[in-house]
């Protein structure tokens, strides 16, 4: 034989030898393999599964999405500070300390959880908060790959794209949480460079997120990222660049545990389908509806009700609505105002356009709020994307009266650095006011105070707040706030007199 057709002969059978040895792989049998590569990078999966806790130490950036000043900003843009982040996978519990002060958040899955407010009170975690840790957990890099290639997960598919030149294997995958992942593993590395995904966010629905890893390094017998770096609506959301990495160490138990008058509280909300809220008559048909961290209030008219403010999410609403059902009956809510357009304050105004009420805001906000009201939700379908209502936005400018001539509400526009395109809502007649974010002193109903609160902080909102409703002529008795608890006005004109 010609060393020609030796050659070809060889090389004909290597060939048939590689398709023997490739023919059966399937889309999801490659994709399996490069998570196994994967793994294999990272320290191979029996230490992976070996890591029981893991500590990180160094800094982050948050900056809030949907709490920006003016609606042109989605973002609320933070300042890198100290952050630490321990984490006990069998519990699953984690300790997270936050700037100098070092101010704790606690969740620990069987016991509830709390957080240090701003140091003004430590309140505990609501469920759906105590949920976005296990789903965390769950992501988190060191633990990913151990559920990506586990029974539990199905994995769909494998493509391959250039991530900043480098060439990439993408893995798509599903876990049991219904959240779908693109993993992108560098192709010689094999390390995971980013993990995109959408998931449900409130109040914008179905999210698109995206977070990249780098600056691999070895810890123990494993390879973990320094750097992680979150996006979400294309917008760099967290940063967290770590110093120190440290697994399987022993944590600080003392930072465990949940301090003694809020355990029980803690506990209730943790796994609770429900949150309580809790309504205090103001004036006759007139309530304010105390939730854990957030209120509103609801203004009974002859032939219907009035809302003010949809905090929080979903749960909070229906709390609000089976409250305002026990105790002005079932009038139809009409209208829902809201204050103004950050995340926190407008999260349930969902549901109350589900229940065919108009969502009443300031011009400035209309289209903020038309995309919480349109945006889908069909990760987690809440009442408004189940019911195909079409929602209905009203806008103030400047003012507007509402009444039936028994009753009267007036919206305001109180223009302040928190928020752009804020309105207040007052009863004349009952001499209240509800706003929110303005000014605040914290309610004990749900949260330990510090025993030294001193005086109420007077942000240059409260002077803003005060200004609007002298200039309009307002009689105020009572503010109604979104946050804390009710207060006298005479609080807000001390604390306004104690700045000059
Ligand atoms: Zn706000």
């Amino acid at each position: 034989m010609k060393t020609q057709s030796v050659v070809s002969l060889f090389s004909t059978l290597l060939i048939a030898l590689f398709q023997l040895n490739c023919a059966p792989l399937t889309p999801e049998d490659q994709g399996r393999r490069v998570l196994q590569e994967a793994a294999e990078a990272m320290g191979g999966l029996q230490a992976l599964e070996a890591i029981e806790t893991i500590t990180r130490k160094g800094t982050r950036t948050r900056n809030s999405l949907g709490q920006g000043h003016v609606t042109t900003d989605r973002l609320l843009m933070g300042s890198p500070g100290p952050y630490t982040q321990m984490i006990d996978f069998d519990g699953p519990r984690e300790v997270n300390l936050t700037g100098p002060r070092e101010a704790i958040q606690l969740a620990d899955w069987n016991k509830g959880g709390y957080r240090d407010v701003f140091g003004s009170a430590l309140r505990p975690l609501e469920a759906t908060q105590l949920q976005r840790y296990r789903i965390e957990w769950d992501r988190d890099i060191a633990k990913f790959l151990v559920h990506a290639l586990g029974i539990e997960t199905s994995i769909k598919g494998i493509s391959e794209a250039a991530v900043d030149g480098k060439p990439h294997h993408i893995v798509s995958l599903q876990f049991i949480d219904a959240v779908y992942y693109d993993v992108y593993v560098d192709d010689t590395t094999h390390l995971i460079s980013k993990l995109q995904f959408t998931e449900d966010r409130n109040p914008y629905g179905d999210l698109a997120k995206e977070r990249t890893f780098s600056d691999y390094r070895d810890v123990g017998n494993v390879k973990l990222p320094f750097s992680e770096i979150t996006q979400e609506m294309n917008e760099v959301t967290e940063i967290k660049e770590w110093a120190e990495l440290t697994i399987n160490g022993d944590l600080p138990e003392d930072r465990f545990v949940i301090p003694e008058g809020l355990q029980e509280r803690a506990q209730s909300l943790a796994h609770s389908d429900r949150l309580p809220v809790i309504p205090t008559e103001l004036a006759k048909g007139v309530y304010f509806g105390e939730g854990v961290g957030m209120n509103n209030m609801w203004v009974e008219f002859e032939d219907f009700i009035l809302v003010a403010e949809g905090p929080n999410n979903e749960v909070q609403s229906l709390a609000v609505i089976r409250q305002i059902r026990e105790t002005v009956g079932d009038k139809p809510i009409r209208y829902l105002v809201t204050t103004h357009h950050h995340s926190d304050h407008t999260g349930g105004i969902r549901t109350y356009a589900a229940e065919g009420a108009t969502i009443i805001t300031h011009a400035n906000n209309e289209e903020v709020i038309r995309e919480i009201l349109t945006l889908p939700h069909s990760l987690k379908p809440d009442r408004l994307f189940e019911s195909q209502i079409e929602p209905q936005i009203e806008t103030v400018t400047d003012r507007k009266t509402i009444t039936d001539g028994t009753r009267t509400v007036e919206l305001i526009h109180v223009p302040n650095p928190h928020a752009n395109g804020f309105l207040a809502i007052y009863l004349p007649k009952e001499r209240l006011i509800f706003e929110s974010d303005l000014f605040q002193i914290q309610s004990d109903t749900f949260q330990i105070l510090p025993e030294q609160s001193g005086p109420a902080r007077v942000p240059p909102e409260a002077i803003d707040f005060y200004n609007a409703v002298t200039k309009a002529r307002f009689k105020v008795n009572r503010i109604v706030p979104g946050h804390g608890r009710v207060l006298e006005w005479k609080e807000l004109v001390d604390a306004v007199n104690r700045t000059r």
